[in-house]
C-alpha cells in the first residue's frame, strides 16, 4: 500500500515536472528543427574548417603556384553563391604578379549607403625567417595564422551577409602579396599599395583589416597606426566589442605596425588593423600551423565585425536624424 501510494504521488510529481518542463522542452525541440537559427550565427567551427582547407593547399607564396591558385580559387568558390559581385583583380609590381579579390554585398537600404570595407592577406611568407632552427628559414610559412585565419572570417562573414543583408554596402577584399616584406628589399602590403593606387575612386566610408586571429591566447589591443589616424574606426569595434562580451580585445594600446591597413590610412581612407600583439611566440616559422588556432578565438573576431556591420547604418542614420532637426 504504501509503496504503491509512493508510487503513485511519484508519477504525478512526474507528470507534473514535465508540465513545468514543457515549454523548456518544446523549445529545445523548436532549436532542433529550426535549423536556420543556427545559421545566422558566426561559426568558429566553419572557419576553422575554412582555415583547414587553406592550409591543406600548402604555402600560399609566389613560388608555390599551384598552392595558389588553388587557394584563390577556393576563395573565389567559397563565395561565389553569397556575393552580387566578384572579381579576381590580377597586378605586376616589384616583378610579382599578384591576384587580389573583390566581392560585393550590396545594403538592402534605399538611396545612398555607407560603403564598408573588410580584409584580409590570403598570401603567406615565403620564409620562415624567424624560426628558431636555421636549417628551416629558407623554406616557406604554412601561415594558418598569419594568412588563413584572417581569410577564413571574411569567408564566414560572407555566408552570413548574404544569409542576412545589412543596410550598408560591405566589400570583402583579399590582398595577395602581404607578407613578402624585408625578403628581397621587398615592402609589406605590396597587393593592398597596388589596390589603393589602382582605384583611386575607391573610398569606401570605413575599413577593418583582420590578420594573425585564431590563436588559443589571442589578444587584439588598440593598433598605434589605426589608433592615430582612424580613432572613430577603433571606438566603434571596441563599442563591438564591449556589447559582444569578446574579451580577446584588450583596452590598450599594441604597437604601431604596417599591415594592409596603410596605403588605405595614407590615402585618407579609415581603416584600422586587427592583429594579435604581441606576436605569437611561432610567427614566421614552421610552427604556424592549424594546432594552435582556437574555435572560441575565431568566433569572438568574427562576432565582433558582424556587430560593427550591423549596427554601422544605424549610427549614420543617427547622424542623418540630429542633422534634420538643426
Ligand atoms: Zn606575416
Amino acid at each position: 500500500m504504501i509503496k504503491t501510494s509512493n508510487r503513485s504521488r511519484t508519477k504525478k510529481v512526474s507528470v507534473l515536472i514535465l508540465l513545468s518542463l514543457y515549454p523548456l522542452i518544446s523549445s529545445f525541440a523548436f532549436h532542433a528543427h529550426g535549423y536556420e537559427a543556427d545559421t545566422f550565427q558566426f561559426s568558429g567551427e566553419r572557419t576553422m574548417n575554412l582555415i583547414r582547407k587553406q592550409v591543406a593547399f600548402g604555402p600560399r607564396s609566389p613560388e608555390n603556384a599551384e598552392s595558389k591558385e588553388n587557394t584563390l580559387q577556393f576563395i573565389h568558390d567559397s563565395l561565389k553563391p553569397y556575393t552580387d559581385s566578384i572579381t579576381i583583380l590580377p597586378f605586376k609590381a616589384l616583378g610579382y604578379r599578384g591576384y587580389n579579390l573583390l566581392a560585393n554585398f550590396s545594403g538592402r537600404s534605399q538611396g545612398p549607403r555607407p560603403k564598408l570595407m573588410l580584409g584580409a592577406h590570403w598570401d603567406t611568407r615565403a620564409l620562415a625567417d624567424r624560426d628558431p632552427n636555421y636549417l628551416k628559414r629558407d623554406s616557406p610559412v604554412l601561415g594558418a595564422n598569419d594568412g588563413a585565419s584572417g581569410v577564413a572570417v571574411l569567408l564566414e562573414l560572407g555566408r552570413l551577409l548574404s544569409n542576412s543583408r545589412q543596410a550598408v554596402d560591405v566589400d570583402l577584399i583579399f590582398f595577395d602579396l602581404e607578407d613578402m616584406g624585408g625578403i628581397n628589399g621587398l615592402p609589406f602590403s605590396i597587393g593592398a599599395q597596388t589596390f589603393v593606387e589602382k582605384n583611386p575612386d575607391y573610398r569606401p566610408n570605413a575599413g577593418i583589416i583582420v590578420d594573425m586571429v585564431c590563436d588559443k591566447n589571442l589578444r587584439i589591443p588598440k593598433e598605434i597606426n589605426s589608433f592615430n589616424a582612424a580613432p572613430e574606426v577603433i571606438d566603434k569595434v571596441w563599442e563591438s566589442a564591449r556589447r559582444q562580451r569578446a574579451e580577446v580585445f584588450k583596452n590598450e594600446f599594441g604597437a604601431a605596425i604596417i599591415d594592409d591597413h596603410v596605403p588605405f590610412l595614407a590615402s585618407g581612407i579609415p581603416v584600422v588593423n586587427l592583429i594579435h600583439y604581441p606576436f605569437p611566440r611561432y610567427w614566421h616559422t614552421s610552427d604556424d600551423t592549424i594546432e594552435n588556432c582556437s574555435i572560441d578565438s575565431l568566433e569572438q573576431v568574427g562576432r565582433v565585425l558582424l556587430d560593427f556591420v550591423s549596427t554601422y547604418q544605424s549610427d549614420a542614420n543617427g547622424s542623418a536624424a540630429t542633422s534634420k532637426l538643426d
